[in-house]
């Protein structure tokens, strides 16, 4: 199970990031097995079916099992060209790949019935399948002339230069017959298994990607938390909130202490080591519902919501303490300890002004407990914790 695992994970990977001659030659190794099974399944089908009906014609499924077999070489042959190829966004190889897979499925159809559920799941998924993996200008190529050799067919019929599904003498009876179902299911599935398949594998990658954008919009690479875009929006978010629910909510800016100091002393490389070990401290420091992150160099916001003042000081000098405490161990094995000014403030139903006054607060009381010694927790004009 393991290794079909691999082997579908190694083909999807080869299938959308391959090069056109990777994906061409992916396509081909499916169509050899495909019509490889289904020369065994149409040779047993024969074997075992009753063949004095006089609705089946013996001839036609023979034929059909040597275009089924021929198709399965020629794939197999097709997808080993591959090999030869020397530059691999070759797309003639591709586009003649891509023609080679109108043409077979064409005249099984023409085998089988042109009017019939398989040409309208080949009609439907195969373009949708190829505009996922291939170039556009390709798909609508390969499209038309499938569409062209379609209409060959139907006129053709229409003009009786060919019995509808040749494979079966009696057409009023093609559905009761057995290697007629088994052809048309064997279509049906090998094409609606490749959609399915190519559809989920899509769809997961865009997810994937998806979350990989997002991932990377938000978050500050260094810290691996918040960046200023989403700390903003997060902030934006949880003042509405408070201010609709009359519930207190509390920020507070961190400003690392002397922190050129670092960099100048023991390089930038460092200087970016310790400030790493800060932001995880911090993190370390909030609960599961506060938000923190960058607000710009070494400086760092926490939203606490449904905190009170006195609450906040708490959780804000607890985070001093810790950062204080920390030895955080430098590239060059040296060992330094840094410390945080800290501006801290709250709104309370009471006193709720506009977001930016709210930051603006923040702001001023950090800035007076840099001016104060810095290495403590302020609320605007009032001291509340010292080193
Ligand atoms: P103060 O206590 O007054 O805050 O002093 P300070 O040296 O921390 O303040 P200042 O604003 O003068 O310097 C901030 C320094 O933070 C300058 C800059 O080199 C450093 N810094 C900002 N972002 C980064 C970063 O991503 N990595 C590193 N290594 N340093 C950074
Ligand atoms: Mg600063
Ligand atoms: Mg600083």
């Amino acid at each position: 199970m393991q290794q079909i695992n691999k082997i579908v994970t190694h083909l999807s990977a080869k299938i959308f990031e391959g090069t056109y001659v990777e994906k061409s030659q992916c396509i081909f190794v499916l169509m050899a097995l495909a019509t490889a099974c289904f020369s065994i399944l149409l040779s047993f089908t024969l074997l075992v079916t009753d063949h004095t009906s006089g609705h089946m014609d013996r001839q036609g499924y023979q034929e059909l099992l040597e275009i089924s077999s021929v198709s399965s070489l020629y794939s197999l042959i097709l997808s080993l060209i591959g090999n030869y190829i020397n530059s691999h966004e070759n797309r003639w190889y591709a586009q003649v790949c891509l023609f080679s897979y109108v043409l077979l499925n064409s005249v099984i159809l023409f085998y089988i019935g042109v009017f019939s559920i398989g040409t309208g799941i080949a009609l439907a998924g195969a373009p949708i399948i190829g505009l996922i993996i291939f170039n556009r200008k390709m798909i609508f190529l390969s499209f038309l002339s499938g569409l062209l050799i379609l209409s060959v067919f139907s006129i053709s019929l229409q003009l009786r230069y060919f019995d509808y599904a040749p494979i079966v003498m009696d057409n009023e009876l093609t559905y009761r017959d057995p290697v007629w179902l088994v052809t048309m299911m064997a279509f049906v599935c090998a094409h609606l298994a490749l959609l399915v398949l190519v559809a989920n594998a899509s769809i997961m990658r865009w997810k994937r990607r998806e979350a990989e954008v997002t991932y990377l919009s938000t978050t500050d690479s260094l810290t691996q938390i918040a960046n200023r875009r989403q700390l903003m929006n997060q902030f934006k978010m949880e003042y509405l909130r408070a201010a609709r629910s009359k519930q207190p909510i509390s920020i507070f800016l961190v400003d690392l202490d002397h922190f050129k100091q670092v960099n100048d002393t023991y390089g930038h490389q460092s200087g970016d080591v310790a400030l790493k070990s800060a932001a995880d401290t911090l993190k370390a420091t909030l609960r599961e519902i506060d938000m923190v992150g960058r607000y710009g160099g070494e400086e760092f916001l926490a939203i606490l919501p449904n905190t009170d003042g006195k609450s906040a000081i708490q959780v804000a000098d607890r985070f001093r303490r810790a950062l204080q405490a920390q030895q955080i161990t430098l590239p060059d094995n040296n060992i330094i300890n840094i410390t945080a000014s800290i501006g801290l403030h709250t709104i309370t139903p009471e006193n709720i002004g506009g977001l930016e006054h709210f930051l603006a607060e923040a702001d001023k009381a950090l800035y007076q407990a840099k001016h104060n010694g810095r290495n403590q927790v302020t609320i605007a004009l009032r001291t509340q914790q010292s080193a």
